[in-house]
């Protein structure tokens, strides 16, 4: 479905060997490394030095950047090191360790919420490149026990496969473009950064940007926060319905329909919920399990045992709806009961007044 090839300008890159649909499964691969979440880059090498060779290899194969790596780190290899190498060998394994942990910090994936599987390093989607609006959504599957990539659009034979370094749905050009320079060492090139409709993609994710800042104040329930907050925040729960329906809109047109607009379906359900409309709520609950399928297939059932996810959200609705029928009907029967009572009672009166 795919290929590595090297690029022009950017090492090597997947991409398609075919048209893929939009949801379709591309990359499901195990991890080649894992590593504990708490790893750092000073106990980093206890593990890069038991790589066998194998791992090495491979390894040394993905990108590096330098960026990653604090300055003191060449001086605490070298430190380390000492005792084993002298003289240009010792410069040649300081560079080689160096370049290792480079290499490793470069193209770690966080594996789950938390990073809560360890940080993994994965062949395939290790070479895939970066956009501001990604074609592929990637995330660890702990059900399965692998890395899964899926295309969020259809994407046509020959296309880049782009992943996000980043989380770009919410972050204005100068922030994403800081954030990638520093840590991955590249200024952003891709069509959202410097394409012909690069000034309305900007505008659009400012919109977003002012949206997300005005509802997290909303949701702190703070007046005096809400006061002083720098941009508008919604005045109430119907306002703040209309803000994240607004973000759906621009998600969409920004293409950004991954976990973005899972979230913002979300938001969008719950408000539904606070404002009564039962209905709306499980609409926006559906098509965040559709857009949640797309980007994660449908081995979720770690999000189920984790009470998380659409499937979880749509059952508990359900439950909810059950329960408010339940509740009508027990009124309904009350009122009726209360009602034959009363016609009763007006019988037996106008039974009275004939006598
Ligand atoms: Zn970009």
């Amino acid at each position: 479905m795919f290929e590595l090839i090297i690029t022009a300008d950017k090492g090597y890159g997947l991409f398609a060997t075919q048209d893929i649909k939009r949801g379709t499964r591309i990359i499901a691969e195990e991890p080649m490394l894992v590593l504990p979440s708490d790893v750092n880059t000073s106990s980093l090498y206890t593990y890069l030095d038991k790589l066998t060779p194998d791992q090495h290899a491979q390894l040394s194969d993905l990108a590096s950047t330098k960026h990653v790596a604090p300055p003191t780190l060449k001086q605490s290899i070298r430190q380390r090191l000492q005792a084993k190498y002298s003289g240009a060998a010792l410069d040649a394994a300081v560079e080689d360790s160096l370049k290792m942990h480079c290499t490793f910090l470069t193209n770690t994936v966080y594996m789950g919420p938390d990073v809560c599987f360890g940080m993994g390093i994965f062949l395939n989607y290790s070479h895939m490149n970066h956009s501001c609006r990604r074609n592929v959504h990637n995330s660890y599957n702990p059900t399965i026990g692998k890395e899964t990539v899926h295309a969020i659009r259809d994407i046509k034979a020959g296309d880049e496969l782009l992943t996000s370094y980043i989380h770009t749905g919410l972050l204005i050009k100068e922030d994403r473009q800081k954030m990638l320079a520093e840590h991955w060492g590249f200024d952003c090139r891709c069509e959202v950064c410097d394409g012909p409709d690069a000034a309305e993609c900007e505008q659009r994710r400012e919109r977003l940007q002012r949206i997300g800042e005005g509802l997290a104040v909303y949701e702190r329930h703070d007046r005096i926060l809400t006061n002083f907050a720098p941009h508008p925040v919604p005045k109430d729960d119907a306002q703040a319905l209309a803000w994240l329906e607004e973000s759906v809109g621009l998600l969409k047109e920004e293409g950004l329909a991954e976990h973005n607009l899972v979230h913002a379906y979300r938001q969008c359900s719950e408000y539904a919920l606070k404002l009564g409309q039962a209905a709306k709520a499980m609409a926006y609950a559906r098509k965040e399990l559709e857009v949640e399928r797309v980007c994660l297939g449908d081995e979720t059932d770690h999000m189920e045992e984790g009470m998380e996810g659409a499937k979880f959200w749509i059952r508990h609705l359900e439950k909810m709806s059950e329960q408010e029928a339940v509740k009508d009907r027990m009124n309904q029967k009350r009122e009726a009961k209360e009602q034959k009572k009363n016609d009763k009672k007006a019988a037996k009166k106008a039974a009275k007044g004939k006598k």
